[in-house]
């Protein structure tokens, strides 16, 4: 079973109306509410003929094995969430809560293999991307006793699974979140008041990054808080520590001093020149390279201890239009130009800002995705249509916003007017599991994340109500709060 008892009696009676279940026998209105909260998002895999170790993870993530298990110590482990699938590199599941002998939940990571040794030979003990895991799920045991040990050498405990308990035919479409409690009275709520809670969801982040914002100002001053909150970014998503920390490491004011050596200083600082052969570089390449070289030996003893290493950035698994070296450049052009993009943003408008991000033009970059890729014969913009809009969103709008008005007041109704207006341009898969958790299959769920706004008021409810439940939805007090949200 997924949910407990008093799970469902909560959301019987918040429906009920609605529904009409009140009346129903409970293991019926149980299998309706199963029913319409399962839903199937997409198929992650074709249905293997041998039972695989991903098979065993989506079953595992099902609910088959069930929800409460004895350790190989003996203890009692209950799963209070799942989590969701972990599509980037770590444990199978994050965000997933266990709780042990009914103590307190234990938030991280689960990881599911068919051997327990398989932790040790897939080079988990010694990854640290392994630490967050609360639990190791296996099929087999070894014959001798195997501990699973992280990275920082903490006992992880563990379950052994039997998958002969299995009934039924696999089932391969396998949700990537669940929905949550709240998706069935949702469904059933107008739509104007959905809106409203997405609105004051994104006006309430809105102004905390505001906030945030108005406080690095008074830190750094304005122009390096800019400075690093377009880094911050660029780098989105797996490279925002790096690139905040060549804009720490490399502040507006002394890039802009040496302004002729601003991109060698960026390159050479991101260690993305420390290979010493020339000839490794497309022919196309070379002249670039050496010029960035030339300009940055004189610098290079004085920032030894500034270079990133190699192993700071992510350089793989980005789209290639994406990729960190191209953003650096978008980045040195921004230094280029600062004294427009500070006239640009000193204007509070969009159709200025969209100008500027259009107009940013590099010779080299407009024609490469790496410094060792082979020339594109298509030019391509340095700072495109979508990362624009996000800059837009999660930089400027804050900024104007932490300008124009004082510290948790609400932005002004002229540029709240603006921001609704402005189109979603991305999902990503925190949305996604977002959307899943709050909308499930709610057809009106795409209306919901048109925009800027709904998705960020999404985030909004997602982070503040869906990260910070450790009951399984059950003692989470949004429903009953969107119910009397007037
Ligand atoms: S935790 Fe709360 S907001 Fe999130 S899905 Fe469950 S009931 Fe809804």
């Amino acid at each position: 079973m997924f949910h407990s008892g008093f799970h469902n009696q909560r959301v019987s009676t918040f429906t009920e109306a609605a529904l009409d279940v009140s009346h129903d026998h409970p293991a019926g209105r149980y299998a309706r509410i199963r029913d319409t909260t399962r839903v199937h998002e997409r198929t992650l895999f074709a249905v293997p003929r041998i039972p695989s170790e991903l098979e065993l993870q989506a079953r595992w993530f099902a609910g088959d094995f069930g929800r409460r298990f004895v350790s190989t110590t003996g203890d009692q482990i209950d799963i209070v969430q799942f989590g969701v699938w972990n599509r980037e590199a770590g444990p199978d599941f994050r965000d997933a809560a266990i709780r042990i002998n009914g103590g307190e939940a234990m938030h991280g990571c689960i990881e599911i293999d068919l051997l327990d040794r398989s932790w040790e030979s897939h080079g988990h003990a010694t990854n640290p991307a392994f630490e967050p895991t609360v639990l190791h799920v296996f099929v087999e045991r070894s014959d001798r006793a195997f501990f699973t040990r992280t990275f920082a050498n903490r006992n992880v405990p563990q379950v052994c699974i039997n998958p002969t308990d299995l009934a039924g035919a696999f089932n391969p479409n396998i949700p990537l979140a669940y929905p949550g409690r709240c998706q069935a009275p949702l469904k059933n709520l107008p739509e104007a008041r959905l809106r409203g809670v997405l609105d004051a969801a994104a006006q309430f982040r809105l102004q905390q990054k505001a906030n945030r914002i108005r406080n690095k100002i008074d830190v750094h001053g304005r122009d390096e808080t800019l400075f690093q909150e377009l880094a911050t970014a660029l780098g989105y998503k797996e490279n925002k520590l790096p690139f905040t920390l060549l804009t720490q490491r490399l502040p507006l004011r002394s890039l802009r001093e040496n302004a002729k050596d601003c991109e060698a200083l960026l390159f050479g600082t991101a260690g993305f020149l420390e290979l010493p052969d020339l000839e490794i570089y497309k022919k196309s390449t070379r002249e670039y390279v050496r010029q960035l070289w030339d300009r940055w030996w004189p610098h290079r003893d004085a920032l030894q201890r500034l270079i990133l290493s190699r192993t700071a950035w992510h350089l793989t698994g980005t789209r290639p239009l994406n990729h960190p070296q191209r953003r650096l450049a978008a980045l040195a052009v921004l230094v280029r130009d600062w004294p427009r993009l500070q006239r640009t943003s000193g204007k509070s408008s969009v159709a200025a800002a969209n100008d500027f991000f259009q107009a940013m033009e590099h010779s080299f970059w407009n024609f490469h995705y790496t410094l060792t890729s082979k020339a594109s014969s298509k030019e391509m913009a340095l700072i495109g249509e979508s990362r624009a809009a996000d800059i837009l969103a999660n930089v400027l709008f804050p900024f104007w916003a932490a300008h124009e008005v004082k510290s948790n007041a609400s932005p002004s109704a002229q540029l709240w007017a603006e921001y609704v207006k402005r189109p979603a341009q991305l999902s990503n898969r925190r949305l996604e599991t977002a959307a899943t958790r709050l909308f499930g299959n709610d057809p009106r769920r795409k209306d919901f994340l048109r925009t800027v706004a709904n998705q960020q008021g999404l985030l909004q409810i997602y982070e503040d109500f869906c990260m910070q439940d450790n009951s399984d939805c059950s003692h989470c007090p949004f429903p009953e709060q969107m119910a009397n949200w007037m």
